[in-house]
């Protein structure tokens, strides 16, 4: 089975665009968000591009905020500062990569975690591991919504999940164990990597090196999800995940593109509305 994020975003926006005209009617308002994008990064630009149209799609308010590649921390931390105490934005996101003379670490913490769209900040991470309510990151949301949709059992399977970044690998993994997977975490120094593989019903390849995964890390019939990006020498985008060679073995797989990445600015849409509910409620 192919689990195609393509059509299981859409019908899940379509629902949403549905439920923000009913919002807008019941508070007066619609969700706001704002994204802030510094300099001319393309690969930025193109998933900044993505994230507005899903916005627009949608039917929130907000928009786009451009700084310069030589603005300073200061004056983007100000930008941030703006947006915090406007009640009328609900979420604010800050395209990453910075430029190197802007701490992402800084950035991140500045945007109230309550309108932390991303789920990046550090109380929005410790709240992660504590089982408290929190915003939870876009990406490890949507492999978990894209297991659900394709049926895919999660309580008591084992699930292993390459790679341990704060963004992907380490989020994706508690969420498996909030949802009673026996979890792996496996990473560049874990030794035999394919036997470890081998054992995964549920396997998450968050690595960012192309086709690493071969039909020799997957146990027949698991679930595969391929969450790296990568681009060939001709420019072709590809996964972690060698697609031609485990889709005979897997039970599921999510090709890519069209798998974790457009899940991953269907959950951004997703957390704006639980953000405006979040605070709307609060009032
Ligand atoms: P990081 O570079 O932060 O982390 C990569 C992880 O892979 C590290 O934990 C690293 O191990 C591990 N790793 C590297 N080489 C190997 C190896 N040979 N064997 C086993 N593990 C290895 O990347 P991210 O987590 O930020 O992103 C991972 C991929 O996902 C990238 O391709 C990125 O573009 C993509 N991505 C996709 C998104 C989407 O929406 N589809 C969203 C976010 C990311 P160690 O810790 O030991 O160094």
């Amino acid at each position: 089975m192919i689990i195609d994020g393509k059509v299981i975003s859409q019908s899940l926006k379509d629902a949403m665009k549905i439920e923000v005209d009913a919002l807008a009617e019941q508070y007066g308002r619609r969700p706001c968000l704002m994204v802030i994008i510094v300099g001319n990064n393309p690969a930025s630009r193109s998933y900044v591009r993505g994230k507005i149209k899903a916005t627009e799609y949608c039917g929130f308010d907000g928009h786009l905020v451009e700084l310069p590649e030589d603005c300073s921390e200061a004056t983007l931390l100000a930008e941030i500062d703006k947006l915090n105490n406007d009640p009328l934005v609900d979420g604010i996101l800050v395209q990453l990569p910075l430029p190197k003379h802007i701490s992402e670490d800084k950035v991140i913490a500045a945007i109230s975690a309550e309108k932390d769209v991303d789920g990046f900040h550090p109380e929005n991470v410790a709240r992660l591991w504590l089982n408290q309510h929190c915003i939870l990151p876009c990406t490890p949301k949507g492999i978990i919504e894209l297991l659900d949709q394709a049926g895919v059992e999660i309580a008591g399977k084992k699930a292993v999940v390459i790679g341990r970044s704060n963004i992907v690998g380490k989020p994706v993994a508690k969420l498996l164990l909030d949802r009673n997977a026996t979890v792996t975490i496996a990473h560049s120094r874990t030794k035999d990597l394919a036997a470890v593989c081998r054992e995964a019903d549920i396997l998450v390849a968050a690595v960012g090196r192309a086709k690493m995964v071969t039909a020799e890390y997957v146990k027949p019939g698991a679930a595969v999800i391929d969450v790296g990006i990568n681009r060939t020498e001709d420019g072709k985008l590809v996964g972690d995940v060698d697609y031609e060679a485990v889709l005979p073995v897997a039970g599921a797989i999510t090709p890519v593109p069209g798998g974790v990445g457009p899940m991953t600015i269907t959950m951004l849409m997703r957390n704006t509305i639980e953000c405006f509910l979040n605070r709307m409620n609060n009032k």
